[in-house]
């Protein structure tokens, strides 16, 4: 049987959201049970050596990415939500988005416990702010980041280098662009 290509499940979108940038869509792979499943469990295998305790991914598409993900592994799922939409205590972290602005993350304080190993998992990689900031989180909770993961790094933005910064941890990108 032939493999697939994820590439073919990657929709290019030119000038959004801005006038120069080019969006890459993941609808196409999601969308494909396939695709999905392929994009899954390559990160699986990625994740097999990693001695992972729980994913976690930033709100929203990496709980899509996560979810799955937690389930196939057999570990639990944190998300890193917007900041306003837990319940309880939570602890956040904030940075500079990719095209403006400022976000902030937050975590439950109770979802991670010290020591524990966390994957972390997003649709993409850009500057890495997204990621930086739920791995911030996650430290100061006491986690150790296992390992990142994305279905897509754009390489020119540099931000597996701004992650490397932060600490060496493995680091997996099924495509770059
Ligand atoms: P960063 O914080 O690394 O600059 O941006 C990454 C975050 O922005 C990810 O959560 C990702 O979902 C979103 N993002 C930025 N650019 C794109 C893009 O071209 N395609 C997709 N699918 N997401 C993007």
């Amino acid at each position: 049987m032939k493999k697939i290509d994820l590439h073919d499940y990657v929709a290019t979108v030119k000038d959004y959201p801005e006038p120069g940038i080019s969006f890459r869509d993941i609808s196409p792979l999601m969308g494909s049970g396939l695709a999905y499943r392929e994009a899954i469990n390559q990160i699986q295998e990625f994740a097999k050596d990693l001695n992972v305790d729980l994913i976690a991914g930033p709100e929203s598409r990496g709980f899509i990415v996560g979810s799955p993900l937690a389930y196939a592994l057999g570990v639990g799922f944190v998300p890193a939500r917007k900041s306003g939409k837990l319940p309880r205590a939570a602890v956040s972290a904030s940075y500079t988005l990719e095209y403006g602005g400022i976000n902030e993350l937050e975590i439950h304080q109770d979802a991670i416990k010290p020591g524990q190993r966390i994957l972390i998992v997003d649709d993409l990689l850009a500057t890495g702010g997204t990621i930086n900031a739920t791995r911030e989180i996650i430290e100061k909770l006491g986690g150790v980041v296992a390992g990142v993961a994305f279905i897509i790094e754009l390489e020119a933005l540099h931000g597996r280098e701004k992650i490397m910064e932060a600490g060496e941890v493995p680091f997996l990108a099924l495509m770059e662009y």
